[in-house]
């Protein structure tokens, strides 16, 4: 399924600032908002795209990485269960969505407010990679921190054996309300009882483990399979490994946010890699075999004669693969020519008598090259120069 463009949905220039995205999300989320749209299939699902777009755009690493790479940067489905996501919730624009609508609002996997159930908190791991780890993909086990059930009250609360008491605030309802005014005029929204947290009751005596909570924190491990082609700033989508859920909602999600590890020898653009080589003056005059460090190892190279310096070569296919396709970038080779600072006596004078080869200019007095000059041999010596320098110089 094609994606629209998320500066086209929100209806901003591509240059557009802050303000001018809130502005239009606003003005959007109000038209297509499903309070306003009951039982309207297309404005829902055109909501739902705005607020993808403006999630996006309103992150200034997702925005980068959107328009760098478009949709493949921000969004890489990679089937069931998994796959790269720019979409983590709804962290900067809830409050938006909130200050408009007066709170309670859920979407997207949630259930909207009451005592229904709510979809578990997102949590967020980092994990960097090298560089040929993000190249060709691995399997890695990540490690977090996750609500689980408490396992002395088995989510209860109470200390095992002690009373509970219908809340006084909430009345037993595990909820209070708040008349409050939105743009639409007043309304009344519902929350959680601070006194009970929701649950409707209070203890005699909390559960020692878990203070009353019913949840713990545990450290949760999980074996993830990182896909070849993974870039710096993706972002992996584990659904249901989140937090726990409220009232039997279902686990939130993982993001895991990748960060990739610079190279010694290669700087990445995309699917494409870049290598820079340094070579003498006389590999780059006469030609020369050398080896270059690959993703695939060492190879041979052939510095063809003649080659001016900042000259591009392709190894093709020799890039990083791509991501969730087929297929590989390129290797690009930058040929750079090592200019020498020290030179002994032998050196310099073979560089000088080459130069008057060269130039016709004679610059100190070396007889052979005088000689080969007058006798107009220069031409046909050169090679000998040539490998002079090369064998002086290497
Ligand atoms: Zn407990
Ligand atoms: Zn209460």
């Amino acid at each position: 399924m094609s994606k629209s463009d998320y500066y086209e949905l929100l209806e901003v220039e591509r240059g557009a600032d802050e303000a001018e995205l809130k502005k239009a999300y606003r003005k959007l989320a109000m038209k297509y908002h499903p309070d306003r749209n009951p039982d309207d299939k297309d404005a829902e699902a055109k909501f739902k795209e705005i607020n993808e777009a403006y999630e996006v755009l309103s992150d200034p690493e997702k925005r980068r990485l959107y328009d760098q790479f478009g949709h493949a940067g921000v969004n890489q489905n990679a089937g069931a269960g998994g796959g790269f996501s720019g979409f983590d919730g709804f962290g900067g624009f809830e409050d938006i969505i909130n200050e408009m609508f007066g709170g309670g609002f859920g979407f997207g996997g949630s259930s909207r407010g009451r005592n229904g159930a709510r979809k578990g908190k997102d949590i967020r791991v980092d994990l960097t990679l090298d560089f040929e780890e993000a190249a060709f993909g691995k399997k890695q086990t990540i490690e977090y921190l996750r609500t689980e059930e408490c396992d002395v009250c088995h989510g209860a609360g109470n200390e095992p054996g002690t009373d509970t008491h219908k809340c006084n605030t909430c009345n037993g309802t595990g909820e209070v309300r708040y008349s409050q005014r939105s743009l639409f005029g007043e309304s009344v929204s519902v929350k959680q009882c601070p006194t009970c947290k929701g649950k409707g009751e209070t203890f005699d005596q909390p559960c020692h483990q878990c203070k009353g909570h019913g949840i713990i924190k545990k450290r949760h491990s999980k074996e993830i399979d990182i896909p070849a082609g993974v870039f710096h700033g993706a972002q992996m989508q584990l659904r249901g490994e989140g937090d726990l859920g409220s009232n039997g909602g279902p686990r939130g999600d993982v993001m895991v946010v990748l960060r990739v590890k610079a190279h010694k020898h290669f700087t990445r653009d995309g699917n494409d890699i870049y290598y820079d080589l340094w070579i003498s003056y006389a590999q780059a005059v006469l030609g020369a075999e050398v080896m270059v460090p690959t993703l695939d190892g060492k190879a041979k190279f052939t510095i063809p004669e003649g080659t001016p310096s900042g000259k591009q070569f392709k190894l093709k296919g020799k890039g990083v693969p791509v991501l969730n396709g087929y297929g590989r970038g390129d290797q690009y080779v930058k040929v750079n020519i090592e200019i020498p600072t020290k030179l002994n006596k032998k050196q310099r004078e073979a560089l000088t008598m080459f130069d008057e080869e060269m130039t016709g200019v004679k610059a100190s007095t070396t007889s052979e090259a005088e000689e080969s000059k007058q006798s107009g041999k220069g031409k046909k010596n050169d090679k000998n120069l040539f490998n002079k320098i090369k064998d002086s110089l290497s």
